[in-house]
């Protein structure tokens, strides 16, 4: 799944902005790796954003991705999502929305809500810092995932699963 054409010039264009502004040298890999988290909606991490650049630059390295999407976190051209560093990933959609996020497969989508965007946030967490911002996470099994698991479990499918594992002993 892409982003529109127009969307991600825009992005494109905020990028050039975002690096001359900051002194930051806008190099060819760089801006291969920011155009493709910019063109991608499966808020991909560090991993397939490599996989995906290395096809047009194969002298690409893991290492570069990761540097260069700090980078462009940094510079705010990008947000994370994910708890965890090492499997954080990357969205170029600036605009206030939310997560849908499939527990099975990982798949992860943008969703608008005016009604989550005014949400309020409780006295607790205020005493614990300033809010920047809020965003919900919808967790679920996608369709994907949830078809997937009606095939396996119906018994024809079973069976010749069985007969597989035995043919391989
Ligand atoms: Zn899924
Ligand atoms: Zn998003």
């Amino acid at each position: 799944m892409r982003v529109e054409r127009a969307e991600v010039e825009r992005r494109i264009e905020r990028f050039k902005a975002a690096s001359r502004d900051a002194g930051v040298k806008l190099t060819h890999q760089r801006l291969e790796i920011f155009r493709e988290v910019a063109a991608s909606l499966a808020h991909p991490d560090a991993d397939a954003v490599f996989r995906k650049v290395q096809r047009r630059m194969p002298m690409v390295s893991l290492d570069t991705v990761y540097r260069t999407l700090w980078l462009l976190n940094d510079l705010e051209l990008i947000t994370t999502l994910g708890p965890r560093r090492d499997s954080v990933r990357f969205d170029a959609n600036l605009e206030h929305h939310h997560h849908y996020i499939c527990v099975r497969c990982g798949l992860a989508r943008d969703f608008k809500s005016a009604e989550l965007n005014t949400l309020r946030v409780p006295e607790a967490v205020k005493q614990l810092g300033t809010v920047v911002a809020t965003h919900v996470e919808v967790r679920g099994i996608c369709e994907g995932c949830a078809k997937k698991k009606a095939k396996k479990s119906s018994p024809g499918v079973r069976k010749q699963r069985q007969e597989e594992e035995r043919g391989k002993r």
